[in-house]
């Protein structure tokens, strides 16, 4: 028996501004497709948190027995400077400054995301699709909508009609805006715009001659529009109505907004029963973002190598600094904050560490089985890990006290209460057990230093017997000193 029949999961839906009770279209089966990144540059800190705050709910859905297929997609083409279909693609001027073909950008930084979100311990989405691999499924989709009269030809670019679709459908709906508010709100459009109205957005762009990402269409040499790449995706993988959409919140408009106006145009249905928007990390109380410099990389923590924070994390440690916060706010990034997540970290692990050595009773003195309820409440309550979190140590607290003699547990409820803190901490939460080789191995060569001085010490005293002794077992695992008039220096090998 499938745990979601036991669990009532409830969402808040963005579209509808309330939680709802999580019911899939089709029963037992999920589609979930979240807008996945811009692959121009490394990612920071902040994107990991979005993906990050999926992957939880990708577990989740999954460990309730849902059969899920997760469509993250890679942005390898369309997505120009600014909002409003201007500026150059982010990508082309990548590769135009670092002299580089655009497909060795996006294959460089496809590379940095996956190994970061490796390290990270995310689970792989089903299906992870490319916008310049869906080209062809993409001018299908403008010549649909071209046809229901809802998107108009300008000199080789093709736009969205806003105004037209806003007569039968809303525009606006998901992000709480209303089209005659923009209208007002916006400047008259420069002489040389080709878009009837501001509101209006690309579908697909003239290239110009210099623009080497471009494909043939009926309109000329071209490229697809930043928003039409996901409903093609999404389409083509989940199919017209799917389940659940993710991102982060500031891609709620336009993206997501365009999104909704260009599958409707085009299906004639709402794409998405559930939107999910997962909130921002800041640092220093604002955004983390590539174009502000305002960010750190998730590498510059693991090594330590930055000047914001005060040592190196594990990704472990991070994540579970992360998993601290729920998903909907607001997380900001600090040193202290990261110190105080390390230590609850390794409370956490080395609790589910030492369970097996807990002797056991006849009777077991607390209600396990209710414990384990709160642990499911939390999670089916909006994904709320940080609640969750707080249930966990309650465990810890359990075991602390079963190790003083002060509560008592049977082999049986042992083995659940185990087995429950590892499916939430390691399955659901992602969080492994484990302090990274790199966060230790950064410490070898203080270590090594102090070893030295030990045996300076040694040597000072006469006792040859103690420096002899250090410099040999160092010398067997593979680490050489070498005495010179500078001191003693080291080698590994
Ligand atoms: P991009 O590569 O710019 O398309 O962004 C990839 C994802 O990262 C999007 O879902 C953004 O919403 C998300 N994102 C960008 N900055 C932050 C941040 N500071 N905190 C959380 N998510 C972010
Ligand atoms: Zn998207």
């Amino acid at each position: 028996m499938q745990l979601y029949k036991d669990q009532t999961l409830k969402v808040y839906n963005s579209l509808t501004s309330k939680k709802e009770i999580f019911k899939p279209i089709n029963e037992g089966h999920i589609g979930m497709y979240v807008c996945g990144p811009t692959v121009y540059s490394n990612v920071h800190l902040g994107n990991c948190r979005t993906f990050m705050s999926f992957d939880m709910i990708f577990r989740y859905l999954k460990h309730l027995g849902y059969k899920i297929r997760y469509v993250r997609n890679i942005t390898d083409a369309g997505h120009l400077e600014n909002d409003a279909d201007e500026g150059e693609d982010k990508i082309a001027k990548k590769a135009r400054l670092e002299e580089l073909e655009p497909m060795e950008v996006v294959q460089r930084y496809t590379v940095d995301f996956h190994n970061i979100l490796q390290q990270f311990n995310f689970l792989p989405p089903s299906i992870e699709p490319t916008a310049t691999g869906h080209i062809i499924e993409q001018i299908e989709i403008i010549k649909n909508i071209l046809d229901k009269g809802y998107a108009y030809e300008k000199n080789g670019s093709v736009y969205f009609d806003v105004e037209k679709f806003n007569q039968t459908k809303e525009y606006g709906k998901l992000s709480g805006r209303k089209l005659e508010d923009m209208i007002a709100n916006t400047r008259e459009l420069n002489a040389q715009s080709e878009k009837k109205n501001p509101q209006d957005f690309a579908l697909w762009k003239k290239a110009s001659k210099k623009h080497i990402m471009r494909w043939p269409s009926p309109w000329g040499d071209g490229f697809p529009g930043w928003h039409l790449e996901c409903t093609a995706m999404s389409t083509k993988y989940l199919g017209k109505s799917f389940d659940i959409h993710g991102g982060g919140m500031d891609l709620k408009f336009p993206h997501h907004e365009c999104e909704i106006a260009q599958a409707e145009a085009c299906n004639g249905t709402s794409p998405v029963k559930y939107w999910l928007h997962a909130n921002m990390l800041t640092l220093n109380g604002k955004k983390m973002a590539k174009s502000t410099g305002n960010n750190i990389l998730p590498g510059e923590m693991f090594s330590g190598e930055n000047t914001i924070l005060s040592k190196a994390f594990s990704p472990a440690v991070i994540r579970f600094f992360m998993m601290q916060a729920h998903y909907t706010s607001i997380l900001d990034l600090s040193n202290d904050a990261l110190l105080a997540s390390e230590k609850g970290y390794h409370k956490l692990t080395d609790a589910i560490a030492t369970i097996e050595n807990i002797t056991t009773a006849a009777a077991t003195s607390f209600d396990i089985l209710a414990w384990k309820q709160k642990c499911y409440d939390a999670m089916n309550d909006d994904f709320n890990t940080p609640i969750l979190i707080a249930n966990l140590f309650e465990g810890v607290k359990y075991i602390n006290l079963i190790k003083e003699g002060k509560e008592t547990i049977t082999e049986e409820d042992k083995a659940l209460l185990k087995e429950t803190l590892s499916n939430f901490v390691f399955d659901v939460l992602g969080i492994e057990n484990n302090v990274t080789s790199k966060e230790s191995s950064n410490k070898l060569p203080e270590v090594v230093d102090l070893l030295i001085q030990l045996r300076n010490d040694a040597r000072g005293n006469k006792d040859f017997a103690t420096s002899d002794k250090i410099r040999d077992e160092l010398a067997a695992l593979g680490i050489q000193l070498k005495d010179g008039k500078e001191g003693t220096t080291f080698s590994i090998s």
